[in-house]
Order: C-alpha cells, then sequence, then structure tokens
C-alpha cells in the first residue's frame, strides 16, 4: 500500500514566536510509520513539529501549521491508497496573526476560529479505491461522541483513545467501524498497535484490488 501519515501537533501563529498548539509527542505517528516500512508499504509522513525520531526511510514533509497540514494532505492524499490521521492538529488559531512581535503589556486578547477539519477535508475528497482512518481522543469515552465524528469526517476506522495515551509509550485503544462493529483492545505498546492497526486498516480494501 502507499499509506500517507500524519503526525505530531500544528502551531498556529500568533506572531513569528508565539503560537497556540496542542500537546502530541509524535510517538504514535513514528510507530506507525516504522510498522508500516516493516511491512512494506511506502510511507509518506506529514509532520508536524516533534522531536521523536523518526525512521528515515519514509519520504516526509515538515509542517508547522494546520493549514500547511492542509495544503500537504490535499495535495498527496490522491496519490496514496490509506491516510492514517495521527496529527493532533490544533482546534482552533488567531484569526490573524501579527506580522511584527507582540510586546508584552498589559492583558491581550486573541481572537480565534477553528482550524480547517483536514480529515473531513480527505474524506470529502477520498475515492472508492481510497480509506481514511482518524483518532480521537476523548477524557471519556463517548461512543455517540466518537460515532458522529466517524460519520461527520466520513472515516472507515476511527481509534478511540483515553487521555493517558499523550506522551506515553502505551496505548489502551477501541476501533469503531461504520456498520458499527467496536472492538476494545487491551493496554499495549504503541509499538505493537501500530502492527494490528495497519492489519485492520488492510482488511478495509477487502475485496477492493490496489
Ligand atoms: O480533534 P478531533 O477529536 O475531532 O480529531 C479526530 C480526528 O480528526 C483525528 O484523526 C484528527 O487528526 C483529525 N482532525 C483533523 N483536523 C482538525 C481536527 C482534527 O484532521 N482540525
Amino acid at each position: 500500500m502507499r499509506i500517507l501519515i500524519t503526525a505530531g501537533p500544528t502551531r498556529e501563529p500568533i506572531d513569528p514566536v508565539r503560537y497556540i498548539g496542542n500537546r502530541s509527542s509524535g510517538k504514535m505517528g513514528a510507530a506507525l510509520t516504522q510498522a508500516a516500512l516493516t511491512a512494506g508499504h511506502q510511507v509518506t509522513v506529514i509532520l508536524g513539529p516533534v522531536s521523536v525520531l523518526y525512521p528515515n526511510a519514509a519520504r516526509w514533509i515538515d509542517v508547522e501549521s494546520s493549514a500547511e497540514m492542509l495544503a500537504a494532505v490535499v495535495r498527496e492524499f490522491p496519490n496514496h491508497d490509506l491516510l492514517i490521521m495521527a496529527a493532533a492538529v490544533a482546534d482552533y488559531r488567531p484569526v490573524a496573526a501579527s506580522a511584527a512581535k507582540i510586546s508584552r503589556e498589559g492583558s491581550l486578547t486573541l481572537q480565534l476560529e477553528t482550524t480547517p477539519d483536514i480529515v473531513a477535508e480527505a474524506g470529502r475528497l477520498k475515492r472508492p479505491d481510497q480509506r481514511t482512518v482518524g483518532f480521537s481522543l476523548e477524557t471519556a469515552a463517548d461512543e455517540d461522541r466518537v460515532r458522529g465524528k466517524m460519520r461527520q469526517k466520513n472515516l472507515d476506522l476511527i481509534v478511540y483513545n483515553p487521555m493517558q495515551t499523550v506522551s506515553s509509550d502505551s496505548i489502551e485503544p477501541i476501533l469503531f467501524y461504520p456498520d458499527g462493529r467496536v472492538e476494545k483492545l487491551p493496554s499495549r505498546g504503541k509499538a505493537e498497535f501500530a502492527d494490528i492497526l495497519l492489519q485492520r486498516a488492510a482488511e478495509l480494501f477487502r475485496g477492493k484490488s490496489l
């Protein structure tokens, strides 16, 4: 398969030195990249700013903001079979970034807008021969909420993972499918889970020749 993986956080500029972002170590993306390469897939990684090391064998594209990540996904997705959207895209961004560094005087109010939903856009562009997989991080496992996201983003598989996953080496995921299937997996290392997720993703193509 040709697999496109997004990973890491995005940074939404406030001015040339400050930004708004989400916490994300990029570890899940690194594990997925390694697992996909080991399984013999062709991998492109669209990577936000992270400090973990990524396997050199992958082709990769560095991005900072959600706007840059969106542009890269829209450009790259048509040449891939599968998109795994593991990035923790920031939810809000300043309506306008200041070109000059804002000086620290008194209080500051920022007007924010929601960032573009990147995987939802990929879901709109998706051809019948392509699949998309997303993640959902929630403080409580609200099944209806996770299913709502899956529909809204036109995903073929969504991985619910609890808050404890952030920066951790392990994950206790629940997999949701559009046909109503739910698969609850015991806690395991992210590397081991990456292998399982790739197998499940490959099964999404069953009956389709790549
Ligand atoms: O933040 P949320 O829980 O909606 O994220 C669910 C999925 O949507 C994740 O796979 C995430 O990478 C993706 N997402 C996105 N663009 C956003 C927000 C989230 O692609 N602006």
